[in-house]
């Protein structure tokens, strides 16, 4: 077992016992302050741990890490250390705050390397170098694609053969609480018989987890399905933004792009691969059965409790989606196993999102245009009023944790609030 791992262990510092961050998560961040730059950190229940200062400290001398690593605006630099040097710091970190392991006694130190949270500010974690979006719940794909082609034929001829993908923009990537403008673009409303151009009417989000490429492959070299959880690094949720009007008009014959590329949310904390070991779950059965090199081996799917929330302007809350990751029908190893298939190289920093992860049924889909069915199924909503997509002022949150023999490991959650759209800067 990894150490870190270990549920008899329980920190010094002080932890709700609903948090998604006991001293077994130990995830990776990045923050500021008002004097001092960017530095790594983890989190403790609502304790910001600076790693920078840790380092300072002596605690990882052993370990011979350069300070740029962790005085850094991103975790790449770190995640490139490799796993197992990773492994070695998060078991480090958790040593350090265990209070029956506590040799080097930090505890007597933490002034110089706690931070509440409310006194910083948490930064987007990653470099995104390129970002690939899946489409790998069959949920969501039967009900898109019932939708808009029947559902005799709502599966394309490939999806149960390989995990279909999409690449996107890894530019407008942005960390949770970050504002996110209402699109304009190219529209043909059903009325009309000339597109038009304006604010996008049916703007959506898409609940879905990104994992993130912390092993950099060569051009010509594939990764096996064996080998590719060695690349993965960690994960976080990702709120897919969508423009379904645009996406509609745009999307045939090459598929999404700008109804996807004005923006995607992720959650700040990093939730390494090695802290979710313990909610391994077998994913569904594929059939017909998958070329040899998607075939795989083990629980390759993992049990995560999601949900979606729409908040009003005026702070009205309503859950629209109770979800699972464990629902996917391609893994994360399947998807860069394909990713890499034909020689393309990852780089660190490279985020490869789920796709919209829905369940079976309607109180599970992950996405309004399949809550809503289209717009002919709106959501009521406490005050009132009714949402078929998504308002100007209205926030979305989602959250994200695993739970099991009393062990909750979380991410926290990915919000952002929706502002109106403005006529864009022309330069
Ligand atoms: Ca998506």
């Amino acid at each position: 077992m990894i150490k870190a791992n270990n549920p008899e262990l329980k920190s010094y510092l002080s932890v709700d016992k609903d948090s998604d961050f006991p001293i077994q998560n130990i995830p990776f961040g990045v923050f500021k302050t008002a004097t001092q730059p960017a530095r790594l950190c983890t989190r403790i229940g609502d304790h910001v741990i600076d790693l920078f200062s840790l380092n300072k400290l002596g605690f990882f001398i052993d370990l011979k890490i350069p300070a740029s690593v962790f005085e850094n605006d991103y975790i790449n630099d770190f995640m490139a250390l490799g796993k197992a040097q990773c492994r070695a710091v998060r078991d480090r970190i958790s040593e350090l705050l265990d209070n029956r392991k506590d040799k080097w006694n930090a505890h007597e130190l933490t002034e110089h390397f706690i931070h509440n949270i409310k006194d910083v500010e948490i930064l987007l974690p990653v470099k995104v170098t390129d970002y690939t979006d899946f489409y790998s719940s069959i949920e969501h794909a039967t009900n898109v694609g019932t939708m808009f082609r029947g559902v005799e034929n709502a599966l394309k001829p490939n999806w149960r053969h390989l995990p279909v993908g999409y690449h996107g923009r890894a530019s407008s990537i942005v960390v949770s609480g970050t504002p996110i403008k209402r699109p304009c673009g190219q529209q043909m409303p059903a009325d009309a018989t000339a597109p038009v151009y304006g604010p996008c009417r049916l703007l959506d989000f898409e609940l879905e987890m990104a994992f993130i490429v912390g092993q950099a492959t060569k051009q010509g070299e594939a990764l096996s399905t064996k080998a590719a959880e060695d690349y993965i690094f960690g994960m976080v949720l990702f709120n897919d933004w969508s423009a379904r009007d645009i996406q509609k008009w745009e999307y045939e014959p090459l598929g999404p792009f700008l109804g996807k590329s004005f923006a995607s949310s992720i959650s700040p904390w990093v939730v390494t691969l090695d802290a979710l070991e313990h909610f391994r779950v077998p994913g569904p059965v594929q059939e017909p059965a998958v070329l040899p090199y998607l075939q795989y081996e083990g629980h390759r799917n993992l049990d995560i409790h999601l949900e979606v929330d729409i908040q009003t302007p005026e702070g009205v809350v309503q859950t629209v989606c109770r979800s699972n990751f464990k629902y996917m029908y391609w893994n994360m190893a399947q998807q860069l196993a394909h990713h890499t298939v034909n020689g393309c190289n990852l780089n660190v920093g490279d985020m490869c999102a789920s796709g919209t992860i829905s369940g079976k049924t309607p109180d599970s889909y992950g996405s309004m245009l399949e809550i809503s069915w289209r717009g002919t199924k709106p959501v009521a909503m406490p005050d009132g009023t009714e949402r078929k997509f998504i308002q100007d002022g209205d926030t979305v949150i989602m959250r994200g944790m695993s739970e099991k023999d009393g062990l909750r490991i979380g991410f926290g959650e990915v919000s952002g609030a929706i502002i109106p759209a403005t006529p864009l800067v022309e330069v």
